[in-house]
């Protein structure tokens, strides 16, 4: 397969004459770079079909490299390793190794969607991380990611009783994740949030009347009943077990693909 990626080369591969004349014509220096012709054998053809086979991945192959995605990125403005148009390169071309090598950015990918909404072909480049994330973690490349916990977590609770807790979600994730809540309180973000939400600030300024006034009182008194008692929503039914043979199905067909 012949490729055209200039991060793929080698120095040794481009050539470049100091000096040269062609018909009377200076081209010297940069004017004749050239490539050496390069083949690669070491690709898998069918890639693609596996990260199409994750969610988000499923438009992967309509690229055509503008690389309007790359331009547009959040992560790419802050580190230019992070390169959406290019691990979408190599997904197409099948080059998993090169995939492999930024196993450690490719998650760092925050969601922001600019990409989503600038491709013109529906790509989906957001999707098509998540894809790639998950792909790694799947093949055992990265271990699993505390939003992969979090996912199974939501999703155990919405098949179970068709509703989720937050507080229970939270609790949870916290435990599977092997993080510190008291810790977290104390001295990390959930405790500026916590003191944000119920308004300390105003508490630590003296005044009383708008710190009452914001308190929530209902909210927690209710997580905490839903977190005893575990609601479910009404006439739930055979409806959970149908999703989650459904669900099951689609994990079946996604790693049949691997
Ligand atoms: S914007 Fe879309 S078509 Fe252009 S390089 Fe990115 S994914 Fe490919
Ligand atoms: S969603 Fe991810 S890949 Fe797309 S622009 Fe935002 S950070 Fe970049």
């Amino acid at each position: 397969m012949p490729i055209h990626e200039k991060s793929l080369l080698t120095p040794d591969q481009i050539m470049t004459a100091d000096k040269l004349v062609i018909d009377g014509v200076d081209v010297s220096g940069h004017w004749n770079t050239m490539i050496k012709p390069r083949t690669i054998t070491d690709y898998d053809p069918d890639f693609y079909k596996k990260i199409e086979g994750l969610p988000g991945g499923e438009n992967v192959s309509r690229c055509w490299q503008c690389g309007s995605c790359t331009n547009s990125c959040t992560m790419y403005a802050i580190n230019p390793d992070f390169n959406p148009r290019y691990w979408i390169y190599c997904t197409n071309l099948g080059l998993q190794s090169e995939i492999v090598k930024d196993k450690d950015i490719i998650w760092q990918c925050v969601s922001c969607n600019k990409c989503t909404n600038i491709c013109p072909k529906d790509v989906k480049p957001e999707g098509v991380m998540k894809a790639l994330a998950h792909w790694l973690e799947l093949e055992g490349h990265t271990p699993k990611s505390k939003s992969s916990v979090f996912d199974e977590e939501f999703t155990r609770q919405c098949l179970a009783r068709g509703r989720i807790e937050d507080s229970e979600v939270m609790f949870n994730f916290f435990k599977k994740t092997d993080q510190d809540v008291v810790r977290l309180v104390k001295t990390g973000w959930l405790g500026v949030f916590i003191a944000r939400m119920n308004k300390w600030t105003e508490l630590r300024a003296g005044r009383w009347g708008k710190f009452l006034a914001r308190m929530p009182i209902t909210g927690p008194l209710k997580m905490a009943w839903a977190m005893v008692f575990k609601p479910r929503t009404k006439s739930w039914g055979r409806t959970g077990e149908v999703l989650a043979a459904y669900v099951e199905e689609q994990k079946r067909k996604a790693h049949a693909a691997h």
